[in-house]
């Protein structure tokens, strides 16, 4: 699972559901303009219809209140020689009989007669008395027209009112005068009060032309006290100035007002009579309340998607984060120390590698681990590990990296190229880690040794992350192997190695045929006594070109191509020869051990094939002892077991070869049905090594633990007299080793160690 590949699909994703929530966003906005558009054209429509039908009943109530005069003005003798008495009486009496408050009669001679609803009658009253309104409408009548007033206070009504005028003809069809009727502007408030206007949810007033409001229905949202539409802040100076354009040009215009906190919408019209106007007012909320909560729910549904949406991205975003995160830490982490395992470690390298040409990948690991986890418990190992992974942390700097494979296998990815930098370095961060106590009781020195894979500038093409690792574990193999030296440094030599792996590769068949695999027995002791005890077969593989191949530049090979079992029968037919050779010479036989590689101990005719050839030299199987690696204890112990079994039944002494070098640990050990045990030759250079007892605790945990399950035990590679003598003084049984003899061709060995004359002490 890459890291960046996650990121970006979680980058893709975000995108994705960013453009999917603008697009509702703008649909939702789309649709919601569309229907807020639809919701203003049809509240405009309304306002509009409304105000034109109240215009129409204002000019019902003109139509009639003319159709009154004219009628009236049928009934009247407006003659020269009328007499003004009468003629005023029956003003009177009718203006009694209608709504009007008042009705004059004016004659074009300059003088008229009035009377008022409950007052008297008044004659002779010369026009140019009259308010300049009423001489206005005076002169229309005068001159043919109808008229309505302007609305004007009337002081001796003390109302405000208007007034309609007609022409009176006499009987010779000349205007005889103006009959007039005043009205109360009050006589529109019933229009305007019917409480029907936008479905009872609107108002409608009546304004002046400078803004005065001439009539104000009672279901007003403004309070009383205002008087001009412009008065206070209701509407704003920007709306002031549209409604006072709109009235100069007399035209109708939409507008607004912010009341109380709410919005009321506002239609002025004029209603084409004196410049007066009709102020419709209304709220949107109030009105189509249906379809505005049509609109309003169309709004928050979207909102609410949108909102869902965002919310659940976001829950989403954070849970895939969160297990993103988890499954990182999984997939790329150790759970014990916490560290990077390989998985991660390759991961950032591999990024590192595209930027970085020189660099180097470090092995690591800690010597003897497993019996460190077995001496001194699980716990303490694994807080071995972490502190080892806390040092690594402390000591690489912020680009360069670590991680920790399995067991105490540790990967470095160091930015150091310089041969002496990087053995400081790694002498540094292994020291750190030695500081590390194990156990108050024994002076246990935890030892580490690096595999070095260095990648120059030159070869950055070719070395690949995979390769750097696999060329530090190549070296961490030869520094393992090699105790004096705990670092080291991958080189071409090493590479060698695969070239002569090829040539063993295609001659070693030939050289089965050409007998070419020479049978070298080395001599085992007894420590305590010092007599021999037997020897170990080893094999050479001496080339027609009279070279010598040492078994470990071939066998490992051999035992991956399958030619190793073919090998070992081999050499078991040479050793029971050589044992057969010594009989027929009198020599008193010793027992020979021989390598037995993992192929051939589980081929089934295995047991069957090895009878077969003691039996062919007549040997007894109890002077073969077949080495065993530990590494076959590792698979199945109780097949291992019945093997062994089959094999010790026959009269085969069983050895586990080897022991220390590999994972097997103490309790297999236990479990094995084994003879002898061989101790790695490791135990004793680093025995000789450290001058700490390390090494003692495990050797003599091991020897112990032998000695109880009646298990004779081998040292392998004793060099010098000091090794040997420790060893005896730990109570290990045999020695086998360099100071006492190199593995000799059988001839010489025989010559060496079997002929009597010629047995001596050890040289
Ligand atoms: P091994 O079985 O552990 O054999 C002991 C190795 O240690 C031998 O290496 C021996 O020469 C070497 N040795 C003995 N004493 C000393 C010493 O004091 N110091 C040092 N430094 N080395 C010492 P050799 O003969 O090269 O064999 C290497 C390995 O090859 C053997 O290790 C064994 O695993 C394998 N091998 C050898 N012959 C055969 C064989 O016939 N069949 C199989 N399957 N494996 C064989
Ligand atoms: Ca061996
Ligand atoms: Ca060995």
């Amino acid at each position: 699972m890459n890291e960046k590949f996650i990121q970006k699909r979680l980058k893709k994703l975000t995108l994705f559901v960013a453009f999917i929530s603008l697009v509702i966003l703008l649909i939702g906005g789309l649709v919601s303009a569309a229907l807020g558009r639809v919701l203003e054209e049809s509240t405009e429509t309304q306002m509009k219809s409304e105000v034109e039908q109240y215009k129409t009943y204002i000019f019902h109530q003109f139509d009639a209140d003319f159709q009154t005069l004219h009628t009236l003005e049928s009934f009247f003798d407006f003659s020269d020689s009328m007499d003004t008495d009468s003629f005023a009486q029956k003003l009177y009496d009718s203006n009694n009989q209608n709504h009007f408050i008042r009705m004059g009669f004016y004659s074009t001679s300059g003088t008229g007669i009035r009377a008022t609803l409950n007052h008297s009658v008044e004659l002779d009253i010369p026009v140019n008395t009259l308010p300049e309104v009423l001489q206005e409408i005076i002169q229309k009548a005068w001159d043919g027209e109808d008229a309505v007033s302007r609305i004007f206070y009337d002081e001796t009504l003390q109302e405000t009112v208007y007034a309609y005028s007609i022409p009176v003809y006499a009987d010779n069809g000349q205007v005889a005068g103006a009959l007039l009727a005043s009205d109360s502007i009050e006589i529109f408030s019933d229009i305007l009060n019917d409480q029907s206007a936008l479905n009872g949810q609107g108002y409608i007033h009546m304004i002046g032309g400078n803004g005065d409001f001439l009539v104000r229905s009672e279901s007003r949202a403004i309070k009383k006290d205002v008087k001009n539409i412009y008065e206070g802040t209701y509407f704003t100076e920007k709306e002031k100035t549209r409604l006072k354009s709109a009235i100069s040009q007399e035209s109708s215009c939409f507008s607004s007002f912010q009341y109380n906190g709410e919005d009321y919408k506002v239609f002025l019209d004029p209603v084409g009579i004196n410049g007066w106007y009709l102020f419709c007012v209304n709220t949107t909320q109030q009105l189509n309340s249906t379809f505005y909560q049509i609109v309003l729910t169309t709004r928050m549904v979207f909102f609410g998607i949108l909102l869902l949406i965002v919310l659940l991205v976001f829950y989403g975003y954070r849970i895939l984060r969160q297990s993103n995160r988890q499954l990182r830490q999984i997939a790329y982490h150790d759970t014990l120390t916490g560290a990077n395992n390989l998985a991660g470690f390759t991961q950032k390298v591999r990024d590192s590698l595209e930027k970085i040409k020189e660099c180097s990948v470090v092995s690591m690991n800690i010597r003897q681990f497993k019996f460190i986890n077995e001496i001194f418990g699980r716990d303490r190992a694994d807080d071995l590990l972490r502190h080892m992974n806390q040092i690594l942390r402390q000591n690489l700097s912020e680009r360069e990296y670590y991680c920790r494979d399995s067991g105490d296998s540790f990967f470095l990815y160091l930015l150091e190229t310089d041969h002496t930098r990087i053995q400081q370095r790694l002498d540094s961060i292994m020291n750190q880690i030695s500081l590390y106590s194990l156990d108050t009781r024994h002076n246990y020195q935890i030892l580490l040794y690096c595999g070095v894979a260095i990648r120059t500038g030159e070869e950055s093409e070719d070395h690949t992350c995979e390769d750097l690792i696999t060329h530090s574990i190549f070296a961490l193999h030869t520094a393992k192997g090699n105790h004096q030296n705990s670092i080291w440094f991958y080189n071409l030599d090493l590479h060698k190695q695969e070239q002569l792996e090829n040539y063993v590769e295609s001659h070693m068949n030939q050289a089965l045929k050409d007998q070419e695999f020479r049978l070298f027995l080395q001599p085992k002791f007894y420590l305590d006594s010092g007599n021999l005890e037997g020897a170990e077969a080893l094999v050479r593989w001496t080339t027609q070109e009279g070279k010598t191949i040492f078994p470990d530049q071939f066998i490992p090979l051999f035992e991956k191509n399958g030619f190793c079992a073919r090998l070992d029968l081999y050499m078991a037919d040479q050793v029971c020869r050589q044992i057969r050779e010594w009989i027929d010479s009198g020599i008193q036989p010793v027992p020979v051990s021989i390598n037995q590689s993992k192929l051939l101990f589980y081929e089934s005719d295995y047991v069957e094939n090895l009878c077969k050839i003691t039996e062919k030299y007549q040997i007894p199987p109890s002077l073969i002892t077949l080495e065993i690696l530990e590494g076959l204890a590792l698979e199945n112990v109780e097949e291992l077991n019945t093997r062994i079994a089959q094999l010790q039944e026959k009269g085969f002494h069983i050895s586990l070869d080897d022991f220390g070098s590999g994972y097997s640990t103490l309790n297999t050990l236990g479990s094995l049905h084994i003879d002898e045990l061989k101790l790695d030759r490791g135990f004793l250079s680093e025995l000789s090594l450290t001058h700490n007892d390390s090494q003692r605790v495990i050797i003599e945990e091991i020897i112990s633990l032998t000695k109880k399950l009646y298990i004779s035990t081998v040292a392998e590679g004793i060099e010098t007299l000091e090794s040997a003598e420790l060893l005896k003084s730990m109570g290990c049984d045999l020695g086998q080793g360099y100071y006492y003899s190199r593995p000799l061709p059988a001839k010489e060995f025989t010559e060496k160690f079997l002929c009597p004359k010629s047995q001596k002490e050890p040289s």
